[in-house]
């Protein structure tokens, strides 16, 4: 199984124990799903779609991607541009963020089409999520939007994840159009019930599978944090308790490392709902530990207890 994780991975400062010392790091949602997808199977080739810049942040990014065993040929350098980064602080105990993204590479990213559809061919699974498509100029969201349409005409699987942010987009009217227009270009949704419910009113997790059901996509999963998963495919509907955790230290990275674990069952045709309890699972380690990046040493295919 070939993947193909489509976004924007950024430099992530945060801050040491030391005051002012901070850690350099690389995150953004679709880029955290590769790397647990990199994490979880061998057998999984995963590579990542975006732009970089010229200069040497972009190119410590790349050689900590290629380290993480994701593919990076894809990868197109933008002369003039730089790296996104963005940095924690952090207040007694509250997380805050500051960005500086507004004129990253990333955001050209669907510029070459020849190069986006080159990538698409040679993949099986397109995973693109909101945060994607909400960087992106118009006329790049039209070209990525009709390269997934494309890809699943052609039999690939394409999954997205709304990530509802507001603050990327130029406003919630502009935001919830584009996700439903994605919506109709995938066959897998990964939505999260507490956006959806915030930015579409869906007053319970079965009004957001029969809205992304509605839009095109036959298979729906909806993760709602310590909550059940709701999820819908083919017509048929079940739910997956997601267990107790004693203590929860971070959500960062909740939803894109059960994405990746759902995504790496589905790849060995694993029944959904197995995928699913294997993203619950995977999930449950991640928020138990601080950081988007949590290495689990245990194989998940393997069926980890
Ligand atoms: P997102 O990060 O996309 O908002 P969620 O917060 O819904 O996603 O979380 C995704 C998954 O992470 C959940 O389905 C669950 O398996 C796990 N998870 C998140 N928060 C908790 C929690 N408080 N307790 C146990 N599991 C959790």
């Amino acid at each position: 199984m070939r993947v193909l994780a489509i976004g924007e991975c950024m430099a992530e400062l945060s801050p040491k124990a030391q005051p002012g010392d901070f850690h350099l790091g690389f995150a953004g949602d679709t880029f955290n799903t590769a790397w647990y997808l990199a994490m979880l199977s061998p057998d999984i080739d995963v590579s990542y779609f975006t732009a970089v810049g010229d200069e040497a942040l972009s190119e410590r990014m790349l050689r900590a991607m290629s380290e993480a065993g994701i593919g990076t040929r894809h990868i197109r350098k933008v002369k003039g541009r730089a790296l996104g980064l963005y940095m924690i602080s952090l207040d007694k105990g509250e997380r805050s963020f500051s960005y500086w993204r507004e004129q990253s590479a990333a955001r050209l990213l669907a510029e070459d089409t020849e190069a986006l559809n080159a990538a698409i061919a040679e993949s099986d699974l397109v995973y693109v999520s909101g945060i994607t498509l909400a960087i992106l100029d118009g006329p790049g969201r039209n070209t990525l939007l009709e390269a997934m349409r494309s890809a699943r005409r052609a039999g690939k699987r394409v999954a997205f994840d709304p990530n509802l942010r507001l603050h990327l987009w130029d406003g919630a009217g502009q935001m919830t159009e584009v996700i439903m227009q994605a919506a109709a270009c995938c066959n897998i949704a990964l939505p999260s019930f507490e956006d959806e419910a915030r930015w579409f009113a869906d007053k319970d997790a079965e009004a957001t599978l029969d809205r992304y059901v509605g839009a095109g996509a036959d298979t729906v999963i909806v993760k709602n944090g310590a909550a059940s998963v709701h999820y819908r495919q083919n017509g048929r509907n079940g739910a997956v308790p997601v267990q107790a955790l004693a203590s929860v230290v971070d959500t960062t990275a909740a939803g894109d490392s059960f994405n990746a674990a759902v995504l790496a069952g589905l790849a060995t045709d694993m029944p959904l709902g197995e995928a699913i309890e294997q993203g619950c699972r995977l999930a449950g380690q991640v928020v138990q530990s601080r950081g988007a990046l949590v290495p689990i040493r245990l194989n998940l295919l393997e069926q980890f207890a």
